[in-house]
C-alpha cells in the first residue's frame, strides 16, 4: 500500500474542498471495499478524505412516505433501525444479511452504492424499491444510477449524502449467498410499489438489472406461480467458480419466487 495523507472534515463542503485540493483523492467511508483495493495496489490515492466526522451524513428519518438514510449509516444501523423495520422490513433484513458483524459495523450504505460491486446487496434494494440517490449536488433515480461493473452515474468528486427509499406496499429480498463472504451469487428484490411491481437482480451480471417479464406477470397476479415458465437468459450473466451463467439464470427464478412468497 502506498503512503497517503488522511483528512477528517466535519462538513460535506470541507470534504469537497479536501478532495479537490488532493492529487489523487478518495473518499473513505467504512473502508470495507476501499482498503482491500488499496492493499492490492489497485487504487493508490495520495489523500483519503474520511466521512466519519460529518454529522450531515448520519441518521435515518421517515418523512412523507419515504425513509431517508444518510450515506454514512452503517449496515448494522440499518438492520437495527425501528424506522426501517416498521416501514421497509425487507431492507432491514437485507442489511442484516450483508457480510459479517465487522463488515456490517464498518460498511456504509453510501460506500456500498458508490462502489457498485456487482455482487453487493444494496443495488437490488435501490432499484427494486425505486429509490433516489441524493448527492451533494443533485438527485439520481436508482434506475439510472448503476451504469456498469463498479460504475455509477457519480462524477469524479460527487459525494453521496443519502438514499431516499419510497415505502412499498410490500417487498422482500431473497439471496443465494457466497457461503464465505455472503456477497450475492444471486439476490432478487421484489416489491409492489406505488409505481407498479419491480423485480431487481444483483450478483448475476455486471450490474443490477430489472426483469420486465417478471414485473408484468406479477402485476397481473402477485403470487409465486405467476413466474412459472419465465426463463431469464444466461447470455449476459456471470459464470465463474461459484456458479455458471446457466445456474445463475436458474437462481434468478428461484430467488424471485422465494421473495414473492415471503411478501405474501
Ligand atoms: C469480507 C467482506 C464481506 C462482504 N460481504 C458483503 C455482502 O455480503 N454484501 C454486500 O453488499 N457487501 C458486502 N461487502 C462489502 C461491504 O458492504 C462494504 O461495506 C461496501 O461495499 C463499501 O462500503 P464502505 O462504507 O466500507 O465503503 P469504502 O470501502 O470506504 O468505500 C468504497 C468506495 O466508495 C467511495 N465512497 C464511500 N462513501 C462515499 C460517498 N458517501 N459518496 C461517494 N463515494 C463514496 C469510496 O471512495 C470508495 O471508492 C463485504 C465486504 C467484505 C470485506
Amino acid at each position: 500500500m502506498q503512503p497517503f495523507q488522511i483528512h477528517r472534515p466535519s462538513s460535506v463542503a470541507e470534504a469537497l474542498a479536501a478532495l479537490r485540493g488532493a492529487g489523487e483523492g478518495k473518499l473513505l467511508a467504512g473502508g470495507q471495499s476501499l482498503i482491500p483495493v488499496m492493499k492490492l495496489d489497485l487504487a493508490e490515492p495520495t489523500d483519503l478524505v474520511s466521512l466519519a466526522g460529518i454529522d450531515a451524513l448520519r441518521g435515518i428519518r421517515s418523512e412523507g412516505g419515504r425513509v431517508v438514510i444518510g450515506a454514512a449509516v452503517s449496515h448494522a444501523e440499518v438492520e437495527a433501525s425501528p424506522d426501517v423495520a416498521a416501514a421497509i422490513p425487507a431492507l432491514a433484513r437485507l442489511a442484516g444479511a450483508i457480510g459479517d458483524a465487522q463488515v456490517r459495523n464498518r460498511g456504509t450504505l453510501g460506500g456500498s452504492v458508490a462502489h457498485a460491486d456487482p455482487a453487493a446487496d444494496y443495488p437490488a434494494a435501490l432499484v427494486g424499491l425505486g429509490a433516489t440517490v441524493v448527492t451533494d449536488r443533485r438527485e439520481i433515480g436508482a434506475d439510472s444510477f448503476f451504469t456498469g461493473l463498479f460504475e455509477t452515474a457519480l462524477v469524479e468528486d460527487e459525494i453521496v449524502t443519502a438514499v431516499s427509499f419510497p415505502v412499498p406496499e410490500r417487498a422482500a429480498y431473497a439471496k443465494f449467498p457466497n457461503p464465505a463472504s455472503k456477497f450475492a451469487i444471486v439476490g432478487v428484490m421484489v416489491a409492489a410499489t406505488g409505481q407498479g411491481v419491480r423485480v431487481a437482480v444483483t450478483g448475476a451480471g455486471p450490474s443490477v438489472f430489472r426483469v420486465a417479464e417478471m414485473e408484468s406477470a406479477l402485476a397481473d397476479g402477485f403470487r409465486p406461480e405467476a413466474l412459472d415458465g419465465i426463463a431469464v437468459s444466461s447470455d449476459e450473466l456471470f459464470g465463474d467458480g461459484d456458479a455458471s451463467a446457466e445456474y445463475r439464470a436458474h437462481l434468478v427464478g428461484v430467488m424471485a419466487r422465494r421473495a414473492v412468497a415471503e411478501c405474501a
